[in-house]
Formats: C-alpha cells, sequence, structure tokens
C-alpha cells in the first residue's frame, strides 16, 4: 500500500522574530510571523503526512486559536503527526520538498534542515529532500514578504 500527501504553507517575513524552517535556525534579519513558531517547512511537511492518509490538516489538529500552541516547537507537532502515521501502519517511503525564499540564501543549511527532519522521522536523511529556490524576485517571496514551501511525501505500509 502506498499513498501521496501534498503540502504548502506560507508565512510572512518580519522584523525581531527567529527564522526557523525544519526546525533549524537561520541567521536572518527576519523571521517568519505566526501563532506557533512559524516554521513553514515543517507545516508543509506536516500537512502533507496528514493528507496522505486524509486525515484533515494541521489546523484541524493544531488550532491556531488554542494557546496551547503559541510560539509551539512544530518539530514536536511533527513529531505528534508522524506518531499517528505510524499508528496506523504506515511509514514515510520518502519526501520531497521546497522552500521559495529570496533572502536568505538557504542552500549552506540544506544538509542540516534534511537531518533535522529526518532525525525527528527517524529515517535516514538520504530520504528527505529539501530544495530551495528564489522566485527570481517575482511574486510576495520575491519581494522578500514571506517564505512559502511545498512538499510531497509518499507513505508506505
Ligand atoms: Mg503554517
Amino acid at each position: 500500500m502506498i499513498r501521496i500527501g501534498l503540502g504548502y504553507d506560507a508565512h510572512r517575513l518580519v522584523e525581531n522574530r527567529p527564522l526557523i524552517l525544519g526546525g533549524v535556525t537561520i541567521p536572518h534579519t527576519k523571521g517568519l510571523l505566526g501563532h506557533s513558531d512559524a516554521d513553514v517547512l515543517t507545516h508543509t511537511i506536516m500537512d502533507a503526512l496528514l493528507g496522505a492518509l486524509n486525515l484533515g490538516s494541521i489546523g484541524d489538529h493544531f488550532p491556531d486559536t488554542d494557546p496551547a500552541y503559541k510560539n509551539a516547537d512544530s518539530m514536536l507537532l511533527l513529531k505528534e503527526v508522524y506518531a499517528l502515521i505510524t499508528t496506523k501502519g504506515y511509514k514515510v517511503g520518502n519526501i520531497d520538498s521546497v522552500i521559495m525564499a529570496q533572502q536568505p540564501k538557504l542552500k549552506p543549511h540544506i544538509a542540516a534542515i534534511s537531518k533535522s527532519l529526518a532525525s525527528v522521522l527517524n529515517v535516514d536523511p538520504d530520504i528527505v529532500s529539501v530544495k530551495a529556490t528564489t522566485t527570481e524576485k517575482m511574486g510576495p517571496e520575491g519581494r522578500g514578504e514571506g517564505i512559502y514551501a511545498q512538499a510531497v511525501v509518499l507513505l508506505t505500509k
């Protein structure tokens, strides 16, 4: 049995917030705004995992109106989501993801991000692909207003 899931998320870039992607804090003058730590990549992967088993979205599981998730560590939420997936007998076949950001340059951090996500999912970093792209200064992400991320996951049983 295989199932595929798709995730998409966006968060606004603002001053006085840390920039956290896949659980890794990236040095930058701005960070992502959100109720939780606003880790846009981890949110995207959680949505893909949930989507693969038709379990709703992260908004259903961790409402942003719930004070319990204020500044929440998204890696802990990812751990919870993955526990749900494994309870249903599935494991990750592979993940492919892309972060869309004009700034900062993410290439130097890609390996650390992949490793960080893989460690929470207890899988080899080889199956957690993380890529980054600019949008050639087009659109909100190109103007540095925010960062977007997309992911697909394959689950196997
Ligand atoms: Mg989000």
